[in-house]
């Protein structure tokens, strides 16, 4: 509808204005130019059409200035139907009038709305599938969900206190039962940027993988642009660059890895961990217990 309402649409009258016609006519009628209002809504083989549609439209005043007058009538959220059936009708409308000019076919007008009702409802069964695809994604990664056999899962996350001028980084190490194999808590005096520290995050889940010998991980954190990082095969040059090319090369030191997002609902205990990190006084890796810290959150 966009088109439409800036008046765009190559109708003869706009042609004509553009003088790439002669005669601003309308091509079914030939009673009046053809304006966008008249080819979509007033001509008589138009009104034929509406006439067939809800009745919510057949209510509608025929007299208007403009199609974003009608639409500007309509422009409430509780009417959003009539304005998406509005705008499938005028859309066949408009094909019907192309039909004609260029191939002399002309579809009645019964059949022309029974087309825009069709379409309507494959967009509304469109609408629909992308939001259920939407909410399955979105439940996806929600939980923290044990990696398989022989395959250990980390997360990582970071926090920063801005004041102190600090960061935090927490590492959880699970093994395939979700069982807690290792936690590690890290504090910097760093420049408190978050993006920064969770990519330092990153190198040092990976680090610490190395470290334990582990040789099958799944790196799982909920910093989505890190992950993309990560995943991507290009080289990377923002500000976090260098450390993310590290990242890399640590991972492919691995039998194998893979890298994905989490949202922060589910990596609620290492976040907590990452905040018990800024307030303790050192670093700390503990194998086979788990920080007190975080005891409510596994
Ligand atoms: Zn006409």
């Amino acid at each position: 509808m966009w088109r439409v309402c800036n008046e765009v649409l190559p109708t003869n009258f706009n042609l004509f204005k553009r003088k790439i016609l002669d005669k601003p006519l309308c091509p079914i009628c030939w009673q009046e130019d053809e304006t966008i209002l008249h080819a979509l809504w007033s001509c008589l083989a138009a009104q034929d059409v509406w006439h067939n549609c809800s009745r919510k439209i057949q209510k509608l005043k025929s007299q208007w200035h403009s199609i974003q007058e009608i639409m500007n009538s309509l422009d409430s959220t509780d009417q959003q139907d009539l304005v998406e059936e509005l705008a499938m009708v005028a859309k066949r409308i408009w094909m019907r009038r192309n039909e004609f000019v260029f191939k002399q076919e002309f579809k009645s007008p019964n059949s022309l709305a029974e087309l825009a009702i069709s379409d309507l409802r494959d967009m509304r069964n469109m609408q629909m599938k992308n939001s259920t695809r939407d909410q399955r994604l979105h439940n996806q990664n929600v939980n923290w969900s044990p990696p398989p056999i022989h395959v250990w899962k980390i997360n990582w996350d970071a926090a920063i206190d801005k004041a102190k001028c600090k960061v935090g980084i927490g590492i959880i190490v699970r093994n395939h039962t979700g069982s807690v194999v290792a936690t590690s808590r890290l504090n910097r005096p760093l420049y408190p940027d978050l993006a920064l520290t969770e990519a330092i995050g990153a190198l040092e889940a990976a680090r610490l993988c190395h470290h334990l010998g582990l040789t099958n991980i799944i790196l799982e954190g909920d910093a989505l642009q890190v992950i993309q990082v990560i995943n991507s095969r290009s080289e990377n040059w923002s500000s976090t660059g260098m450390i993310m090319e590290d990242v890399k090369g640590q991972l492919s030191t691995f039998e194998s890895w893979s890298a994905i997002h989490i949202r922060r609902e589910g990596n609620k205990a290492t976040h907590e961990l990452a905040r018990n990190a800024l307030v303790t006084s050192t670093s700390s890796l503990d194998v086979d217990c788990i920080p007190s810290c975080i005891i409510n959150f596994i």
